[in-house]
């Protein structure tokens, strides 16, 4: 593991943390050329190269300057969680602020290795959560400060130094709309010059309307979920502690909005709580509040968290819910959480190190 951050001394700039034309200048600060500064870029984002050292094309005294003068990332790993299944889960602190500004990163390597296709990555949008969901780790100690678009990137480069990429997820901890600026220039990085297209960024939102109606008309590069994880309103306003009042009309409304606006189907995503909102009825209403929606349901039996008081729901529960939307003529999938061993949950590294 790398050393971890020293609170009472400034955090120097790092590489990620300048764009294009900020690199080219503090490379010429240091006796670079334009190009040295282009290369180093090219070597993190494309390749998720994180050490200078491994930088062949740059001038061997150049990458010993580097390592000395410019990081290139600002954070540090605490802790790694690798599952049976490969599934990585990385716990990374970030400088700044008065509270530890930790996060988890989690890279899904694909299930057939020999498939040729690179790994899913599940990346955090900020530093705790303000919603609070109760059934989840990361929403427990609230919002501690939104990510910076170069730790969201770093974020990237971590993942890419383990394996190839091929889709990523904004769905760990944090809302992203809640820190959309910064995610936005961070995806912009991500499609511009780490070469995932927008069809391969999902975001993940318990669905703001106002937030989701302004975004829309910029065609944002990303495809878009919605948590709504149950059909009625007093129970959502439970589950989704800060959406308490939000009418799910809106927020199935706004969702039809995006739709008309971007063409893009948006899927609901309904994390099943045994015997929360895992029942035939729960699963009937479902159908009804999304008929005649062009949509995918993706359903994700819980990972259970200690001490949160909820349960996982049983192999026949999740079917009988599959099977109910299936035959209301809904298209629906069920996502396994993979790598339970490893604290597969979002926000379990965060809190067995926080403990
Ligand atoms: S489930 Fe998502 S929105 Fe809810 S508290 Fe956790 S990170 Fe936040």
């Amino acid at each position: 593991m790398e050393p971890e951050l020293d609170a009472s001394r400034p955090a120097p700039v790092s590489l990620l943390a300048l764009d294009s034309a900020q690199a080219a200048a503090r490379f010429a600060e240091l006796g670079l050329k334009p190009f040295h500064a282009k290369i180093a870029r090219k070597e993190v984002l494309e390749r998720g190269v994180t050490d200078y050292a491994q930088m062949t094309a740059l001038p061997a005294a150049a990458r010993a300057r580097l390592s000395e003068e410019l990081p290139i990332l600002s954070g540090v790993e605490l802790d790694r969680a690798v599952a049976h299944d490969r599934t990585t889960k990385l716990l990374l602190s970030f400088p700044g602020g008065a509270r530890p500004a930790t996060v988890e990163t989690v890279h899904i390597p694909p299930r057939e290795l020999a498939s040729g296709r690179g790994a899913t990555l599940c990346v955090s949008s900020q530093v705790g959560c303000p919603v609070a969901c109760p059934f989840c780790a990361s929403g427990r100690a609230g919002l501690v400060r939104n990510l910076e678009p170069h730790e969201i990137v770093e974020q990237y480069v971590r993942g890419r130094a383990i394996g190839m990429l091929s889709r990523s997820v904004v769905m760990g901890i944090g809302e992203p709309l809640l820190n959309f600026a910064n995610l936005s220039a961070a995806l912009d990085v991500v499609h511009d010059e780490m070469g995932l297209g927008s069809r391969k960024v999902t975001v993940s939102t318990v669905g703001f309307p106002d937030r989701l109606r302004r975004i829309a008309p910029h065609k944002p590069r990303f495809q878009l979920a919605i948590s709504l994880h149950t059909p009625d309103q007093e129970q959502r306003d439970v589950l989704v502690p800060a959406m308490a009042g939000v009418p799910i009309e809106d927020v199935l409304a706004a969702g039809d909005d995006w739709f008309e606006q971007t063409g893009r189907e948006i899927t609901y995503e309904y994390v099943l709580l045994a015997n929360e909102n895992d029942t035939f009825g729960h699963a009937e209403r479902l159908a009804q509040r999304l008929a005649r929606r062009r949509c995918t349901v993706n359903l994700i039996p819980f990972n259970p968290v200690d001490d949160s008081g909820y349960g996982r729901p049983t192999e026949f529960a999740v079917q009988r819910f599959h099977a109910t939307l299936v035959e209301r003529g809904l298209i629906a999938t069920v996502r396994w959480s993979r790598g339970v061993e490893s604290d597969a949950a979002c926000g379990q590294l965060r809190i067995r190190r926080q403990a």
